[in-house]
């Protein structure tokens, strides 16, 4: 299966800006697909199971989570580092 971004104009690694990541609740995703629409950075791909996100251009702005009508995406703290 070939994975891409779905909607970004460079391939700039955004990860390390984050001081929060998105986490999927699989339990309560229904695959509507809405945060991949959402997601500015279009870093949400479908994949076999459902949804999953690639962290290495997930900026951590919290849209996904915000427009996930099933409240399947958490947002927790990233461990501060140093
Ligand atoms: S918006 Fe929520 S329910 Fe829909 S695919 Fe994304 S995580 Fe799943
Ligand atoms: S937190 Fe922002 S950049 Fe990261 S997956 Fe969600 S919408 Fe995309």
């Amino acid at each position: 299966m070939i994975r891409r971004r779905t909607h970004n104009f460079a391939a700039k690694e955004t990860g390390s800006w984050r001081t929060e990541k998105p986490l999927i609740l699989s339990d309560r995703c229904i695959q509507c697909g809405i945060c991949i629409e959402y997601c500015p950075e279009g870093t949400i791909i479908r994949d076999d199971g459902g949804v999953e996100i690639d962290y290495r251009f997930c900026k951590g702005c919290g849209i996904c989570g915000a427009e996930c009508k099933s409240q399947a995406i958490e947002m927790v703290r990233e461990p501060d580092e140093g």
